[in-house]
């Protein structure tokens, strides 16, 4: 199941957005420039990349130690830096490789999101997928039409049960509940539509969810409700999701928030976050480093103004 050589054109659609909640991190204050994990801090500028290595094969740790305990022990939460992105976009499209994405299905994506007015203007990117919230609003709205269609797992991982989720009513809810905006219906199109003939990229099986999947001969997920799912069948053979592995400027970070020697626990402890629309009770598992007062302007500030695209 290794991330397959190839690319699919990649198109950053709506993104999540809205008010975030500053949480302040348990533990620590903001942290020192030290140590391995100061560039996972507010500091502008990319990882090094032999620190990202280093990084990377912790949290490759992490994921081990978390799988050898029972499901329900351990919570994965994802940790984003905005400010290192550098709006490359490569996350974007290994997410797209990895879990076979046809035209309007994008787990990912990485607006681009100016801020202030002339000649006072800054920009950011905002990488954002499925928030796996706590308490999400997908599973309240398609399981009152079909029961299991999403499921909550006690890891902390929302997923879909593509049958149930072929049901436009059932699907339609799902997208329509969630306050981010991660929530796609495959349409079942090529990238290749109007062509002679489909490109290899686009015939390939997917592995979601840990079966085969065979979206080009028609099967689901084309025409089923999507959205990330954390790369539940990477994270199950060890492997960090690929959005994570592709970054090149160390901005997300993946972990088990039950493991106080797991990496994104230091980083919370150590740091203080936002987690978007975190007022609506929906509990999120994705974290933003937001230390200094500005990162949270900015990112609220963000928020607000995209949360007005939707
Ligand atoms: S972000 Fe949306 S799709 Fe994901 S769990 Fe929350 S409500 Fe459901
Ligand atoms: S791969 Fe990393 S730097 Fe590039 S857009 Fe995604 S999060 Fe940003």
């Amino acid at each position: 199941m290794e991330r397959r050589e190839f690319l699919v054109g990649a198109g950053v659609a709506a993104a999540a957005g809205g008010v975030a909640v500053l949480a302040t991190a348990a533990g620590e204050g903001p942290a020192s420039a030290q140590g391995p994990l100061a560039a996972a801090g507010p500091v502008p500028g990319r990882t090094p990349q032999g620190q990202r290595g280093t990084e990377l094969l912790r949290m490759q740790e992490d994921i081990k130690r978390a799988l050898g305990k029972p499901e329900g022990q351990r919570r994965w939460v994802m940790i984003v830096n905005t400010k290192k992105c550098t709006g490359c976009m490569a996350c974007v499209v290994a997410c797209m490789a990895e879990n076979v994405a046809g035209p309007g299905v994008t787990y990912r994506t990485v607006p681009e999101v100016e801020l202030g007015d002339y000649p006072n203007v800054s920009r950011i990117f905002m990488p954002t997928n499925c928030q796996h919230c706590d308490n999400p609003p997908c599973l309240k709205a398609a399981n009152a039409i079909a029961p299991g269609a999403v499921t909550k797992r006690p890891d902390g991982i929302v997923t879909f049960d593509y049958a149930k989720m072929k049901d436009p009513r059932v699907a339609e809810a799902a997208k329509k509940a969630c306050p981010y905006t991660a929530v796609y219906i495959d349409q079942g199109k090529r990238w290749t539509e109007g062509t002679p003939a489909g490109q290899p990229y686009e015939k390939t099986v997917g592995f979601e969810y840990g079966e085969k999947w065979d979206r080009a001969g028609g099967g689901a997920p084309a025409g089923s409700a999507r959205k990330c799912h954390f790369c539940l069948h990477r994270l199950n053979a060890g492997m960090l999701p690929a959005c994570i592995t592709t970054c090149d400027g160390g901005v997300t970070y993946f972990g088990d928030l039950d493991d106080a020697k797991s990496l994104v626990s230091e980083l919370l402890a150590r740091h203080q976050t936002l987690r978007l629309r975190a007022q609506l009770g929906t509990e999120p598992r994705v974290y933003y480093l937001a230390d200094d007062a500005g990162a949270a302007e900015t990112l609220n500030t963000c928020l607000a103004c995209h949360r007005s695209g939707f």
